[in-house]
């Protein structure tokens, strides 16, 4: 059995946290938790010791640095943070200053893309700014070479995991649920707003919610297999 057949952590994906400082996306709002439930996720994350999932932000809101970042280290806790370059210096998003904050804070900065778009659809020059000039400018912020990409939406399909790998990345993160191991793709469990306990308590220990499961399978099959199916 390879590495990449052993999924060894669950990881998780918050985005905002708090009240939005910019308009959400169709369908987003459930997925910014308030302060209160966002902590109460974090105690339960630094009381796991070994066992503890990775934690790991994406889009790039202001709560990343304004609430997130003191409650991690009041814990004690390391994220990886999956940012978008054109949503810096926005409103209601992380400023440049705050990305540099969040690297020397030691914490990891990952790419999420330019302008959240599927990456499934880009043409040759999208990907270059997508993948290499976000890639860039991320890099140069952080101080250090960004080597993990989170696809928006979780929406990938063959070509998207051909051009990270042709790009050096070390990993792509998607939203496939379940257990990560050290292969290239990483599945992650989504938290949101209307998960019961229960819920929480399968994303903390990376147990696929049954209800998921033949969705998923089926999903893995068409996005890893049969990429043409992906382009519907
Ligand atoms: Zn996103």
């Amino acid at each position: 059995m390879t590495a990449k057949d052993s999924p060894s952590q669950s990881v998780l994906i918050f985005h905002g946290i708090g009240t939005p400082g910019r308009t959400l996306e169709h369908g987003e709002a459930q997925y910014w938790l308030d302060r209160e439930q966002f902590c109460a996720i974090l105690d339960r994350i630094a009381a796991m010791g070994a066992d503890a999932p990775l934690i790991t932000f994406d889009d790039g809101n202001d709560s990343d640095c304004e609430i997130a970042l003191p409650e991690l280290q009041r814990r004690d806790l390391r994220a990886v943070f999956f940012l978008l370059t054109a949503r810096l210096d926005q409103p209601g998003s992380l400023t440049s200053r705050q990305v540099r904050d969040l690297a020397q804070a030691g914490q990891i900065i990952g790419l999420h893309g330019h302008a959240h778009r599927d990456w499934r659809r880009l043409e040759a020059q999208d990907r270059l700014q997508e993948y290499h000039l976000a890639r860039q400018q991320l890099s140069d912020l952080a101080g250090r070479d960004v080597n993990l990409a989170a696809a928006p939406f979780g929406f990938y399909d063959r070509q998207v995991i051909k051009d990270l790998r042709e790009q050096g990345f070390a990993a792509v993160y998607t939203s496939d649920w379940g257990r990560a191991g050290a292969g290239f793709i990483r599945p992650r469990n989504c938290i949101d707003n209307r998960m019961s306990a229960r819920a929480i308590s399968d994303a903390l220990a990376g147990h696929i919610p049954l209800a998921r499961r033949p969705r998923r399978l089926l999903g893995l099959a068409r996005k890893r297999l049969f990429p043409m199916w992906g382009r519907s």
